[in-house]
């Protein structure tokens, strides 16, 4: 059994849910970690004419949703697991 794991911010209690489900929690640590400097990407690649909008950026095969990042920059983010997930829907 393996346990998938999301990215919550505390501060909007919103949430990115990778779609295929996110198994490496360490990853997710680190995308966290990195959320100023993948804030920074979003907006680099969305004010940049050389890309097309439709990019996408994967990283250990899962799609990375960078507008989460930008639109909770400098917001409290943290790693949840499923089981939090459904504490944090009741
Ligand atoms: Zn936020």
């Amino acid at each position: 059994m393996s346990t998938s794991y999301d990215i919550v911010c505390t501060d909007c209690r919103e949430s990115w849910n990778p779609e295929h489900g996110m198994r490496r929690e360490r990853v997710m640590e680190g995308l966290v970690e990195m959320a100023p400097q993948l804030a920074a990407l979003y907006q680099s690649l969305t004010t940049n004419e050389n890309f097309d909008p439709d990019y996408e950026l994967s990283i250990s095969f899962q799609y990375v949703d960078l507008s989460f990042f930008s639109k909770h920059a400098g917001h409290r983010l943290k790693v949840i697991d499923e089981y939090d997930r459904a504490r944090e829907c009741d």
